[in-house]
Formats: structure tokens, sequence, C-alpha cells
């Protein structure tokens, strides 16, 4: 099924649902660790620090969850969350991994210096992540996500307006899943259309 992972047992059939759609990513080393907080977001995937200046080829990533969802005063384990809205989660970050993986040694330092600088930049990136997603047939775990966040009276006002400036609009992944459907049926109809004219 996949090699070069380590998972913890609480979240392991939801990272595994998630991993089943990146065969891509069936070989890369990721771990899969619980933090006690991460600034400002709930997961976070980035290389890890020892393989950083390896070759790409052998580079190993780490995606760190934080344990507790903050929602306002409030907190939740992030073990009671909704399991779609986690699985697409971590199919958002495993699109991170997808994004990082063919960058150069130099590019993932660029990249690493822009986030930090520029919220355009991080607007992109989250943007290719979960395109990423929707690509790899991901549209509905990744719309629970987005639901969960954007339609739960709980979640303060402040960080919904910062997943809205960042991220993608629920309508935004609806046109993207239609705009693969229909190369999908393009790209089905020139296939006949080449049989035809044989
Ligand atoms: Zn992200």
């Amino acid at each position: 099924m996949y090699t070069n992972k380590v998972i913890p047992k609480v979240i392991l059939p939801e990272v595994e649902k998630a991993l089943s759609f990146y065969p891509e990513l069936k070989d890369v080393p990721i771990t899969f660790q619980f933090k006690k907080s991460i600034k400002k977001s709930t997961m976070q995937a980035q290389p890890k620090y020892k393989s950083f200046f390896m070759p790409k080829h052998k580079r190993e990533y780490i995606i760190l969850i934080s344990n507790k969802f903050h929602i306002e005063q409030e907190e939740y384990k992030i073990t009671d969350m909704d399991k779609d809205v986690l699985t697409g989660w971590i199919g958002h970050e495993l699109g991170h991994v997808m994004d990082y993986k063919d960058r150069s040694t130099f590019g993932m330092l660029i990249f690493g210096l822009k986030y930090l600088f520029s919220s355009a930049h991080i607007q992109e990136v989250e943007r290719a992540a979960d395109t990423y997603a929707v690509q790899h047939g991901m549209h509905k775990y990744i719309l629970a996500t987005k639901d969960f966040i954007l339609n739960n009276s709980h979640i303060s006002p402040e960080y919904k307006a910062r997943i809205k400036r960042l991220y993608m609009s629920p309508e935004e992944i609806m046109e993207l899943v239609n705009t693969l459907g229909a190369k999908k049926t393009e790209e089905e109809v020139d296939k006949e259309l080449e049989k035809s004219a044989l």
C-alpha cells in the first residue's frame, strides 16, 4: 500500500484514506506527528530539517498536527473531529508535499522565505495545495473541511476571515471540479474521435 510513513494510531484510518488518493507519495518518507500547538494553523507540512540539504529525491517530510483545535475559548481534540473533515485536512497537507517534492533545495529556501513575508505567496501556495487535492479526487473531503470551518458558528470571525482571504472558497473548488470534469470529457471525446478516425 505504502512505505516510509510514521502515523499515530488514532489517525491511521484518515491518513491511510488520504494517502490512497496520492499514489505519487506511496514511498515518499512522511512522518505525521502531533504537536502541542502550531502558530496560526492546525496542521503544517514541511521538509525535515535533517534532510533539507539532501537531494530532493532523498528529502523527508513531516506533517505536524496540533493536538487541539482552538475555537474561540474552547478547545477540541483533533481526534473528535468529523472523519471526513480530518481526512480533507490531511489531504490538503499532502497537497503541500506534492508541491514541495519537485522543488530543488534552493527553490525550497526561497519558498520558505517568501512564505514568511508575502501573503500573496501564502495565497498561491494554499491554492496549490487545494488544487492538488482536488486533482487527486479529494474534493468531497476538501469541501467537508471548508464547510466545517466556514459554517461553524463557534469559529471566530477573525479565523474565518483569514481562511477566506488565503484559501480557495467552496465555490472555487466546485469550479475546479467542473473544469477538471470538462477536461476529462474532452479528452475522452478526443480519444473516441481518434479511434473512429483510424
Ligand atoms: Zn495549507
